[in-house]
């Protein structure tokens, strides 16, 4: 029995790919541990992880704008990780070294360094569409000026930093050099360019957990089922569900609609055949769900296709804009820029994705292809291959 540690970001797209992991370790006997917020204490708790409460810099400030990962933004982003990464160190750095680290690969600084510091072995999770010299996030999606005064400027602080944090180089932090091996929770045949990822990459598929912390959900009626969802975290977006309240009336369809923290009474009429959330149990949702209107983040994109339930993606941001486009080449559903979005481009691309026996034939391969990439025993077995 090893103790394994779980570092990652307190966001929803970040923490919920690991919790399959994390509940598959401690099925082994092993011991886990899983640093979060109390926003993610209970579904932590449900994998039988020892949660370690921390404190986000980033908890109850609905005040910040979710940055863009690229362009101008890209700074901003970075700096508000650099004072996250501050933040857990200043809460984590007293803790117990354990046998093993794993933590999320694309934000979580303080898990790499914590795991230099202790020198123990690293096991990354990747959430999201991983880059290489073949195809990279950076060629068309996230694209930015590392001449710019700005970025040049968060390099110098970002590099100060790690040099005092005893972190090798920053393009060696960066690139995540020292993991023992990168968990990708996609399936190869979802990955751009998949066969050129063979150093340190498995691609695992995704990891689910039951999620008994959200309760389950029935459908209302017996008119087909389709959720419409921008995710956690770029999902302010009032016009967008206005535009879906004010169309859906009459049409042969149950829309469950999830609005995040939008104001509710702001997006006016609710007709009779929607029903509006916060947050919905996602998954209980997709079980019966014959359309998924989304945002194509990268958990919510496996868990349509873990369903094999047709997607039209409405990206919001960089990298849901590569998924996107990867759905679409794959034929797994169609891509609606936001731009574009009205009633009638809206429930013609719904009608027309739920409708069509090509897109049905790609689901059925692809989820073959999920179950195929050995999902959570692969990742566990994985992760006992570096524990000996
Ligand atoms: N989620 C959920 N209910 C909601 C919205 C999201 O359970 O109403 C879950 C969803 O199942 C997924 C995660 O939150 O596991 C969102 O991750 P994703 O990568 O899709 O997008 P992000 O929120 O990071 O943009």
């Amino acid at each position: 029995m090893a103790t394994v540690a779980f570092f990652a970001p307190a966001a929803a797209g970040h923490v919920n790919p690991t919790l399959g992991l994390a509940t598959e370790l401690v099925n082994r006997g092993h011991r886990v541990t899983y640093a979060t917020t109390t926003a993610y204490a209970e579904r932590v708790a449900e994998t039988g992880a020892e949660v370690v409460p921390v404190t986000s810099t980033w908890e109850g400030r609905g005040d910040i704008e979710t940055p863009q990962m690229h362009g101008r933004d890209l700074v901003r982003a970075m700096n508000l990780l650099l004072t996250e990464t501050k933040a857990m160190l200043a809460q984590l750095g007293g803790a117990e070294r354990p046998d093993l680290v794993v933590h999320d690969g694309t934000m979580c600084w303080w898990g790499r360094i914590l795991a230099g510091r202790w020198q123990v072995p690293s096991v990354e999770t990747w959430p999201n569409l991983v880059s290489n010299e073949h195809w990279s996030m950076a060629r068309g999606y996230t694209t930015f000026n590392p001449l710019s005064p700005g970025f040049l400027l968060m390099a110098v602080r970002l590099s100060r930093y790690l040099r005092r944090q005893g972190a090798a180089g920053m393009e060696a932090f960066m690139r995540g050099d020292n993991a023992a091996l990168r968990l990708v929770t996609l399936p190869r045949a979802f990955q751009y360019a998949g066969e050129t990822f063979t150093d340190r990459y498995e691609f695992v598929g995704p990891l689910f957990s039951a999620r008994g912390f959200q309760g389950g959900w029935e459908p209302a009626g017996d008119l087909p089922v389709v959720l419409v969802s921008l995710g956690t975290a770029y999902n302010d977006r009032p016009e967008f569900y206005r535009t879906v309240l004010r169309s859906a009336a009459g049409r042969p369809w149950q829309v469950v609609l999830a609005i995040g923290g939008v104001d509710r009474a702001a997006l006016g009429e609710v007709p009779p055949n929607v029903e509006v959330h916060r947050q919905v149990p996602q998954l209980a949702v997709l079980r019966e769900a014959r359309a998924f209107v989304t945002h194509a983040g990268m958990g919510s994109t496996m868990e349509s296709l873990h369903f094999e339930v047709p997607m039209v993606a409405i990206p919001q941001m960089a990298e849901q804009r590569a998924t996107a486009d990867r759905i679409a080449e794959l034929g797994l559903g169609t891509v609606l820029p936001p731009d574009r979005v009205t009633a009638d481009t809206l429930w013609n691309a719904v009608d027309a994705v739920a409708d069509d026996p090509h897109v049905r034939e790609r689901l059925a391969w692809m989820r073959g292809e999920l179950t195929a990439a050995g999902g959570v025993a692969a990742a566990a077995d994985a992760v006992e291959r570096v524990l000996r």
